[in-house]
């Protein structure tokens, strides 16, 4: 049974019209939370952020003087951040435990880079949780299925001998990188309007490699945003191809640890249920 990494403190920010709006977590929490076990996530402390984070943007988000149209500077921002980075790194705590779990904390992260901030992230959980697995694990790979591509984490990780980062996402669309593989982040673009099928089939060629590389576990970056009925992008996947996702995932045989991306549509629950049926599998 995968555990649930969830406290009802990452739903006290948000602003009137912003897509990654608290309904959002609240909406899965409430789908789950009578078949998952719910854990508490700890809290990260500031080194954990200057694992991957420069002392700047540290100062930045704690501070709250910083401008990005997409990215508030909330009120508190920095505790929030903190908690959804403490989410992450319990999640891994858990994988190295032995135990299949998923982060349900937001702001999402694989849009904020080593200095910068940006598309609703402020701090990279995913990264931060990968270099805590790195303490306890020789090689880590890291699967990205949000419909964006994860500027930060391949900034984080771009040239890292330890780390793979392959990532699938709509090209173009946001953040307008992503188009090509660099190094050791493995891009595989999909074109608006691709379904299942396409879909899939980019996902057997991103596994292929994670399963070359021989990583000791898998980080997933796991967005819905790749949904049909996603208001921010344009590729149409269903409810039911998420659980495939998940088998697919789990079929590499490695340990595995999930932290929540994006997600904007009404069904995320059922998206997210359905990849964790995959993984559970
Ligand atoms: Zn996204």
């Amino acid at each position: 049974m995968v555990k649930i990494i969830y406290s009802k403190k990452c739903l006290e920010f948000g602003q009137p019209g912003h897509p990654e709006s608290p309904e959002r977590i609240r909406s899965i929490y409430e789908h789950l939370k009578d078949d998952c076990e719910i854990v508490q996530p700890m809290a990260a402390t500031e080194a954990d952020i200057l694992s991957v984070h420069t002392a700047d943007l540290v100062q930045q988000v704690k501070s709250g003087r910083f401008y990005d149209a997409d990215t508030p500077a909330y009120s508190d921002i920095f505790s929030y951040a903190l908690l959804a980075a403490g989410g992450a790194l319990t999640a891994t705590e858990l994988m190295l435990g032995g135990t299949l779990s998923m982060s349900l904390m937001r702001p999402p992260g694989h849009h904020a880079g080593k200095g910068f901030l940006g598309g609703f992230c402020y701090f990279n959980n995913v990264a931060i949780a990968v270099v805590r697995a790195l303490n306890d694990i020789d090689r880590v790979a890291i699967i990205d299925f949000d419909c964006h591509h994860g500027n930060g984490t391949q900034d984080i990780f771009v040239g890292h001998d330890r780390v793979l980062y392959v990532s699938l996402h709509q090209s173009p669309l946001y953040p307008g990188t992503g188009f090509r593989s660099e190094l050791n982040c493995l891009n595989y673009p999909v074109m608006a309007g691709s379904g299942e099928v396409e879909y899939l089939d980019e996902l057997d060629r991103a596994l292929d490699e994670v399963s070359d590389f021989e990583p000791g576990v898998v980080a997933v970056s796991a967005g819905f945003d790749t949904f049909k009925e996603d208001p921010l992008t344009n590729v149409v996947l269903d409810v039911g191809t998420y659980e495939k996702i998940g088998d697919r995932i789990k079929s590499l045989g490695k340990p595995i640890l999930t932290v929540l991306e994006g997600g904007y549509s009404e069904k995320l629950a059922e998206c997210v249920s359905s990849y964790l049926k995959g993984l559970e599998r």
